[in-house]
């Protein structure tokens, strides 16, 4: 048999199957052909060089905002994904049902990566978000129309996973509690998942919480104080405990103010990892705190982590979520999404969305990413190995304007 494409020599670590260990993975037609301790080079078409490298199922980052040009926050999903190992950004609600066909046609249909996404309750989606603009999209409750969500969600079912709605006092202005329970009506109807983000109350996460059902997902799970999901002391809040009981997802969901290395500490303390680590990734956290997926799992690893759960919470885990598992995994025959994953030894300064400094004698980083059969390097490999992952100093700005206005996403 010939195949496209050789990876060869790599450690496959695949947590949804529970293999770890070094294969040959070869792919034929943009699908999984073979996987075995030894496939000939001369059967394949291009052999990627894995040695010393971690071969993954592609990452799933199940919170990013990628409707480039079309929303103020959007970044360029195809400029990220080789960089970051992705190969399927879930856009968290960045377009509601009145914007969702332009997301569709001009950027999930033309980009090379899998764009997968939620439906902002919102009509707008989030349209008044920048470094000097905060306008939340349901801070007018006129816009929140679970009819008008119910229908996208329908006329695009192929790339809807879920609804979205962001409560909070920057996304909700004085709307409270009331945009989760039209989002939760949305999506009930729809018969998907809800991704609920929470910022600054009100509502509390004490609200928002007990509403969540299973399988719904918590965004911003880790965020910090105020609406922690610890108290001061660093004890986990007993709500949080009965999500989990119940199935809700904890999402990480960094972005530009939404992780907190005290409170992750805490919450691992307790054995409360999170589920699904994803990096919210928008125009203002790029440049840091949140930069992407792989600093994102990264910084999770320096507070003790796993690298084994680290990768199931960017691969396996947010398959789930979106009941997508394929593409969480891969075996014989299965979609051929892979990322090929570095672990880089040094000296790396990671910084939370507080300011917080943690430091690290390894990260992740990418070599490139497998999408349809096609292997895509990462142009511009780091090989720096003391580096500081703050905000670029062009951009302090942002964290400035962040802190100014104490917005959660
Ligand atoms: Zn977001």
């Amino acid at each position: 048999m010939q195949f496209d494409l050789l990876i060869k020599g790599g450690r496959l670590i695949d947590p949804a199957s529970g293999v770890d260990t070094v294969r040959d993975v070869a792919i034929a037609g943009g699908r999984v052909a073979a996987i075995e301790a030894a496939i000939d080079a001369e059967h394949a078409t291009q052999v990627v060089d894995a040695r010393d490298c971690i071969v993954t199922p592609g990452l799933i980052d199940l919170h990013s905002h990628v409707y480039w040009g079309g929303t103020s926050l959007g970044v360029d999903a195809d400029r990220l994904a080789a960089k970051s190992g992705t190969t399927t950004f879930i856009d968290a609600g960045s377009a509601g049902a009145g914007n969702f066909l332009g997301f569709r046609r001009h950027v999930i249909e033309r980009s090379k990566v899998r764009i997968l996404a939620y439906v902002n309750i919102s009509f707008a989606g989030i349209f008044g978000f920048s470094q000097t603009v905060s306008v939340g999209e349901c801070s007018d409750l006129r816009l929140c129309e679970p009819r008008e969500t119910v229908a996208a969600v329908r006329e695009h079912a192929d790339v809807v996973v879920g609804v979205k709605v962001r409560s909070g006092k920057h996304a909700g202005g004085t709307s409270g509690i009331a945009p989760v329970d039209l989002a939760l009506e949305a999506a009930d109807q729809a018969g998907l998942p809800l991704m609920a983000h929470i910022d600054e109350p009100p509502p509390g996460r004490s609200e928002v919480l007990p509403r969540l059902r299973r399988g719904d997902i918590l965004t911003h799970c880790f965020r910090p104080f105020p609406n922690a999901p610890v108290f001061a002391s660093g004890a986990v809040r007993p709500d949080m405990y009965l999500a989990r009981e119940r199935g809700v997802i904890f999402d990480i969901g960094h972005g530009m103010g939404s992780f907190d290395f005290a409170v992750a500490k805490a919450m691992l303390a307790e054995g409360l990892a999170p589920d699904v680590i994803s990096s919210d990734v928008h125009l203002y956290c790029v440049d840091g705190p949140a930069f992407d997926i792989l600093v994102c799992m990264s910084k999770l690893m320096a507070l003790g982590m796993p690298l084994v759960e680290v990768l199931r919470a960017a691969t396996q885990k947010p398959a789930e979520a979106i009941a997508r598992p394929e593409l969480g995994t891969l075996k014989v025959g299965g979609v051929g999404d892979v990322a090929v994953l570095r672990l880089t030894s040094g000296r790396f300064t990671f910084v939370d969305a507080v300011g917080a400094a943690l430091v690290a004698d390894q990260r992740l980083t990418s070599d490139g990413i497998v999408i349809g059969g096609i292997w895509y390097p990462n142009e511009a490999p780091d090989h720096n190995e003391t580096e500081r992952f703050e905000p670029h100093a062009a951009h302090t700005h942002v964290e400035v304007a962040a802190r100014h206005f104490g917005r959660g996403d």
